[in-house]
């Protein structure tokens, strides 16, 4: 007698080995009952119980494996961490409470006092303040350098550099980083390369190809994708996953089991919304370029953007963020901002709905004068995450920014 797969608990992992991202998204990481079900069980439960107390301490002594207590592992935290380490080509995921934490659970983890950081400029505001304020308050320090200038990168490594930290593309000027280039800079130095890798997600950049040591993800942005919860996720091999999970572990920040069932989900539908938001996106900055009252556009889909070619070879799509300048200053910026309708003003991204953000008062308005200059970030300059809304509908809402502007 043969029996049909769903009367199984569990696909194989090995019956998906070789199979594309678009297939991991949907099939890998399965959490399977003996209910059979279809979709995946959700297990919002704080501890596990024992047959008997011999086994509650051969669990608590490692001879056997299974379930304690939800701070050490969940079913359903697996299920997803089991689903994104598929989808980036690595060995294990750790799930964390936010992005923030897989950023601290990484660096606390793998860094020491006296070690040194090199750190592309521009990165997330609360990865700079991180770094910047709270990781130099224990004796480890940062050099910021230009994500794109690779001299500025070889000219930063000391001896005790242990970490290049950075995001590709970058926010919101999508400026490219050489992953591999960087890799081979890492490699030399006896340092990891740690790569931000919420703006592509695994279906557009798998940076751990590309010789990258570590990929982290803010879960809040394209893996939920609704902006539903927040979360995040450190993805590595086996034995740099077991130190973030033992501290995580330790210190707690942990993802709770439902925004793992969220996350979980998300992922199924990842690539298919990454297409929606990468079409749309090119189509709105081709769109922009033409406009008169615009300045200049910033998408590395665009022949314009300085790292076109290069994003063309690393990664499968241009992502969903662009920016453009608007003439003018941080009047003529708000007027647009605040004639769209539909769009969403938030400072968030990675939604399915379309959002707008002025950087220079919002996601960057504490970083100083001189940092703005150097980071591009002007008072004319907008930043669309863009949605998967029909692209008609997306430019009728823009037209009312650009009427409001008289042009
Ligand atoms: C949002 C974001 C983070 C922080 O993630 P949280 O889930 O908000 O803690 C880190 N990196 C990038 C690139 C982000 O966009």
């Amino acid at each position: 007698m043969t029996f049909r797969r769903e009367e199984t608990v569990q696909i194989p992992e090995s019956d998906l080995e070789g199979m594309s991202v678009d297939t991991l998204a949907v099939r890998a990481g399965q959490l399977r009952t003996d209910q059979l079900e279809h979709s995946d069980a959700i297990f919002p439960t704080s501890s596990f119980v024992y047959g008997s107390a011999a086994q509650a301490a051969a669990r608590f002594g490692g001879e056997e494996p299974g379930n304690i207590y939800s701070r050490f592992t969940n079913p359903t935290v697996q299920a997803f961490e089991g689903r994104i380490a598929a989808m980036e080509g690595g060995e294990r995921a750790v799930a964390t409470a936010s992005g923030m934490a897989a950023i601290l659970s990484t660096c606390i983890s793998l860094l020491k006092s006296g070690d040194h950081v090199i750190c592309s400029r521009g990165v997330f505001g609360t990865t700079n303040v991180l770094f910047q304020k709270y990781l130099a308050r224990f004796g480890v320090e940062t050099t910021f350098v230009s994500l794109t200038n690779y001299e500025e990168w070889q000219q930063a490594i000391r001896p005790e550099t242990r970490m290049l930290f950075l995001e590709t593309p970058s926010n919101p000027l999508c400026e490219v980083a050489d992953l591999a280039e960087l890799s081979r800079l890492a490699k030399a130095s006896d340092a990891l390369l740690v790569v931000d890798n919420c703006f592509c997600t695994p279906v557009l950049q798998r940076p751990l190809e590309l010789g990258a040591d570590i990929v982290i993800h803010s879960a809040t942005k394209y893996l939920d994708g609704q902006g539903r919860c927040v979360g995040g996720v450190v993805v590595g091999s086996e034995k740099l996953m077991e130190e973030v999970y033992g501290f995580l572990r330790s210190a707690g920040p942990t993802m709770s089991p439902f925004n793992a069932w969220v996350f979980h989900k998300g992922l199924e539908t990842l690539p298919i919304r990454m297409r929606a938001h990468c079409d749309n996106a090119l189509e709105l900055a081709l769109w922009l370029e033409q406009q008169n009252a615009v300045e200049s556009v910033y998408y590395a889909g665009l022949q314009s953007h300085p790292q076109h070619e290069l994003a063309k070879k690393q990664q499968k799509g241009f992502g969903g963020v662009l920016s453009f300048r608007v003439k003018g200053g941080r009047d003529e910026a708000w007027r647009f901002i605040d004639a769209t309708r539909m769009i969403s003003i938030t400072a968030n991204l990675g939604d399915v709905k379309t959002t707008i953000t002025h950087p220079a008062t919002t996601t960057h308005g504490r970083l100083s004068p001189e940092d703005k200059d150097h980071a591009g970030i002007t008072e004319n300059l907008i930043r669309l995450s863009v949605g998967i809304e029909d692209v008609e509908d997306l430019k009728t809402d823009l037209m009312r920014g650009f009427d409001a502007l008289g042009s």
